[in-house]
């Protein structure tokens, strides 16, 4: 097992928003996590890279107790973040946001190589290396995100609604990249409302409600859920 959370509460002041989730991301899988709007996706997401501190609970990755180590080790221990509005910076050129997911990498010829590979995902991106981020379109930008968290080789990538307010054809090419991702070896956790993307692309579902987790399995098993079609993928 790669990430396990157990019993984890977080609170904004009085509001309780996650109120003991326990979740499993085993290594090699791609796991995804549906939610309606302030379900308390995103507390998740920032309480397990320690942007928001929750309150219990305890959070494990690749075998280390992360529950107390702050946003910017995460890279270190081994995450790679592509935060909810994919938060590239604007005035920095795609190869420039880039050489930032390496921060914490010394060795030239390993960032070379991982330049390659984001590269080889991300066509688009290689054509536009001198770009200025923030003239990136939508689609660009989020692609320019995914590739920053790759850059630093991390064992799992943490994907923050990355198919949103994207058009069809990006929706398509970003959950045919993650796809991809995964099979060059790299754990996924992939946060989404398009739940019926996510759920394609899935081995493993957990469904969050109201700061709890109220469904998981098999994410096919999850998309055929009666209650999950008529809630999440906008079937009666
Ligand atoms: P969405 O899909 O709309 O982004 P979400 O599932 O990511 O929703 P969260 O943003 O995690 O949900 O919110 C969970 C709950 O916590 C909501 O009730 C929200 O109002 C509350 N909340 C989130 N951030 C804060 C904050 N900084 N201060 C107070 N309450 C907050």
């Amino acid at each position: 097992m790669l990430l396990k959370i157990e019993d984890l509460h977080t609170n904004y002041g009085a509001i309780h928003a996650l109120k003991g989730i326990s979740l499993e991301v085993n290594e090699g899988e791609i796991v995804c996590l549906i939610g309606s709007n302030g379900a308390g996706k995103t507390t998740l997401v920032n309480s397990i890279v320690g942007i928001v501190k929750s309150s219990s609970g305890k959070i494990t990755f690749d075998g280390k107790d992360i529950t107390h180590v702050p946003a910017h080790a995460m890279t270190k221990a081994g995450i790679g973040i592509s935060p909810e509005g994919r938060e590239v910076f604007p005035e920095l050129t795609v190869e420039e946001n880039l050489r930032i997911g390496a921060f914490i990498v010394k060795d030239q010829n390993q960032i070379k190589e991982s330049y390659e590979r984001v590269y080889a995902l991300f066509p688009r991106l290689k054509e536009r290396t001198t770009q200025l981020a923030g003239t990136l379109s939508g689609g660009e930008q989020q692609m320019l995100a995914v590739g920053r968290a790759l850059m630093s080789n991390p064992k799992m990538i943490l994907l923050d609604e990355p198919s949103l307010g994207l058009a069809p054809n990006f929706v398509e090419m970003i959950f045919g990249m993650i796809e991809k991702i995964n099979k060059q070896g790299v754990t996924v956790l992939l946060i989404e409302q398009n739940a019926n993307m996510a759920l394609q692309v899935s081995q493993r579902a957990y469904v969050l409600e109201n700061g709890l987790v109220s469904m998981s399995g098999k994410a096919s098993d999850i998309a055929n859920d009666p209650m999950v079609k008529k809630a999440y993928l906008g079937m009666a």
